[in-house]
């Protein structure tokens, strides 16, 4: 292993020097680097023995279970392509996901494999089963328990080192697929290198934010996370999980994401970080019981993936004491592309930040040619050795992303004299009113610092004359007022007059997400769409 190359197997095996820290904690389940390891190998034999190598898809649908982790590492150990399945999905999306990976093998949770048995005959592919946490034997699979035991047996497992052949960083790793916030979700294939950049790229970021506060960095110290963001996408997958691999960082679990529950978990687990869409962020500072808990522990909360209002930066800094941090990714960048934190976040709150060390940025005219000079808004292309290889069984649209090593983001931006990141809007979002740009973000940041705002989302809607019209969707905090024509009013006060929404709706609960936390406007505008009126 002095060798190590960049791929998950020496991952594992740089894992398991953090012997018995907690690797993952979920309700009584507490599982040491030392315990995952064993599993992990474990596993991986079970695997080989039932198939799987070099190429073969493995899915896995699960939600955040200490089994994630291992399964996901014994596949790609293996050679062999996890394919984590949205664990919202419904039976016919998880069906579309195993189809459309070929899958030969999948681990699953009880309550997802119930929504996929009946699908069974319409996919031959599928050849082996893995349950777990059933509570009786599931027909026609077998149990994960019987295979490895529960989490708390890991450590018994027996030592053996993980099977399978030598790696190289540009093997293939994982099909994520994209969210599905503009269309029907993309399969991103990634190898190993894809992953591990992650684990530098969040290392720099940080001693980067401490020479911004002139001070030394802190010794290196693993950290507790509270992971509340899905697994089964790459924001938590490849930053948060690789980095905890690497560090020896805690993951802690949650059966289901609740504010409340968060709360309690921060103050019994003493965790340092937590955060991955901007919405957890939001919920933990509206929480009314908050002051309750103890939750000195906590040094940052950092998100991304979504749009996020300056105002939750200032209040994330006021409220909790704790450093408030951005970054910029998709899927078919394997997550991190830019990284924002501390003084440089505070001081640029409606920035995602710069770029890390290996990525590089541009903002390209609509021609997908033209370079366009710093503060110009069109749209970002990424580079770097992140970027995934191409979507899964998507001939045309890897050729329309995927360009001469670049990735064509499809997201409206601008990047400063000093290379730090704006997005503005999805190209899919902008609302074009009689030939004059909204950028949607812009007009929600204005809503969102009405004090009686927690959520917001702008929509085109379409008009005979002027091709588009903004409207709104807002949702207020509990115990608070603030009518049309007042909200009307406040952006008026602070942006352009065409900028202002000619509709605002009052949605009684914060606004429809699909599980990676992002808006869904597809949804809103239907909504809009329905009504003569207002929704
Ligand atoms: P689909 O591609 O299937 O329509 P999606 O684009 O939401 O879904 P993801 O790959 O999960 O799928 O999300 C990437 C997108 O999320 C980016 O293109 C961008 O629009 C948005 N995004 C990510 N990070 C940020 C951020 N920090 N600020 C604003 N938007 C962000
Ligand atoms: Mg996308």
């Amino acid at each position: 292993w002095k060798n190590a190359p960049p791929d998950l197997r020496a991952l594992v095996e740089i894992s398991r020097m953090h012997a018995d820290r907690a690797a993952t904690i979920l309700e009584d389940d507490r599982v040491s680097f030392e315990a995952q390891y064993r599993a992990i190998a474990s596993l991986a034999h079970a695997l080989a023995e039932r198939g799987a190598g070099k190429g073969d898809r493995v899915a896995m649908a699960m939600r955040n279970l200490p089994e994630f982790v291992v399964a996901f590492f014994a596949i790609t150990s293996l050679g062999a392509i996890a394919v984590p399945l949205n664990a919202w999905w419904t039976g016919p999306e998880l069906e579309y996901g195993l189809k459309d990976s070929g899958a030969k093998l999948l681990v699953a949770d009880a309550q997802r494999w119930a929504r996929i048995a009946a699908s069974r005959e319409a996919l031959p592919d599928l050849e082996n089963v893995i349950v777990t946490r059933a509570e009786a034997s599931v027909d026609g699979t077998e149990a994960l328990e019987a295979l490895i035991g529960r989490p708390n047996d890991w450590a018994t497992l027996p030592d053996k080192p993980l099977p399978g052949a030598p790696l190289g960083p540009d093997d293939d790793a994982t099909i994520f697929y994209t969210s599905g916030t503009t269309g029907a979700p993309k399969g991103a294939l990634g190898t190993h290198r894809n992953l591990v950049t992650n684990i530098l790229s969040s290392g720099y970021n940080a001693a980067r934010a401490c020479l911004r506060r002139g001070e030394a960095p802190p010794e290196p110290q693993p950290k507790v996370f509270l992971t509340v963001i899905p697994l089964f996408h790459v924001t938590a997958c490849s930053a948060t999980l690789m980095g905890a691999m690497a560090a020896g960082n805690t993951l802690v679990f949650m059966r289901k994401w609740d504010a409340a529950e968060a709360l309690r978990l921060i103050e019994r687990e003493r965790v340092n970080m937590t955060g991955g869409v901007p919405t957890i962020a939001w919920q933990l500072l509206e929480h009314p019981d908050r002051a309750k808990y103890d939750l000195s522990s906590l040094e940052a909360i950092a998100y991304g993936g979504a749009p996020s209002a300056p105002e939750l930066v200032r209040r994330i800094k006021q409220e909790f004491g704790a450093l408030p941090g951005n970054g910029w990714g998709m899927t078919e960048t394997m997550a991190t592309v830019t990284g924002h934190s501390a003084e440089d976040y505070l001081n640029r709150p409606d920035s995602a930040g710069p770029p890390v060390p290996v990525a590089d940025l541009e903002i390209r005219a609509e021609d997908g040619v033209t370079v366009l000079p710093p503060d110009t808004v069109g749209e970002l292309w990424s580079r770097g050795p992140m970027n995934v290889r191409c979507y899964w069984n998507k001939p045309e649209a890897t050729v329309a992303t995927f360009v001469d090593g670049w990735v064509r983001t499809g997201d409206l931006a601008r990047l400063d004299e000093e290379g730090f990141l704006f997005i503005v809007d999805r190209a899919k979002d902008i609302i074009i009113r009689g030939g004059e740009n909204i950028y949607s973000i812009e007009v929600e940041n204005a809503l969102y610092e009405h004090p009686a705002v927690t959520d917001a989302a702008l929509i085109g809607l379409p008009h005979k004359i002027l091709g588009e019209e903004p409207a709104a969707v807002v949702h207020l905090a509990p115990g608070t007022r603030a009518s049309e024509a007042e909200l009307q009013d406040w952006v008026r006060a602070r942006l352009a007059p065409f900028k202002v929404p000619v509709r605002i709706a009052f949605a009684p609960e914060m606004l429809p997400r699909n599980a990676n936390g992002k808006i869904l406007k597809r949804e809103l505008r239907e909504l809009f769409a329905d009504s003569s009126s207002r929704p």
